[in-house]
């Protein structure tokens, strides 16, 4: 695990009297062991695969819990469920493009984009704080052949 993701995990802990548990430590591992966006069933799923007693009240506990640290953000991908991001550590502006026919979602950072964020939300006075975009677009193979292997991969997926 990211040693930044340990010390600041470890510090809130801390500050908050709580202890460490190894079904958190099994949970935070999971969350940031790829820079995929997931939500509350998918890391149940991933998690259960290594402790199979692990809950979902104990998974919306900790993902709280990392929202809380700003270890991860919630981020909204135009789905129905709320979606967690891992990559604001590593890309704190960061983007999200998201083709509207496979659901793949491409991060962008982009100075000439945060600069005009900045601009807009100064101007109308404010401070800006956290700024991320999302465009939602049909991806370059779905435009040029009316079909993406993006989503065919994934209706394979969830056929299986
Ligand atoms: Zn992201
Ligand atoms: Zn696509």
């Amino acid at each position: 695990m990211d040693q930044r993701v340990k010390d600041r995990l470890e510090a809130h802990l801390v500050s908050s009297g709580l202890r460490r548990t190894k079904q958190r430590d099994v949970i935070v591992e999971a969350a940031f062991a790829t820079d995929d966006h997931f939500n509350a069933d998918e890391l149940l799923e991933k998690t259960r695969k290594l402790d199979r007693t692990i809950s979902r009240a104990t998974i919306y506990r900790t993902l709280q819990l990392l929202v809380d640290c700003d270890l991860l953000r919630e981020v909204d991908l135009g789905r129905d469920q709320t979606f967690y991001d891992p990559n604001f550590l590593d890309k704190p502006q960061h983007n999200h493009l998201i083709c509207q026919d496979c659901d793949r979602v491409v991060e962008f950072e982009d100075d000439h984009a945060a600069l005009l964020h900045d601009c807009i939300t100064r101007r109308l006075g404010f401070q800006p704080l956290m700024k991320s975009m999302r465009i939602q677009a049909k991806c370059d193979e779905f435009a040029r052949t009316g079909q993406c292997k993006f989503k065919q991969q994934r209706e394979a997926a969830l056929a299986n």
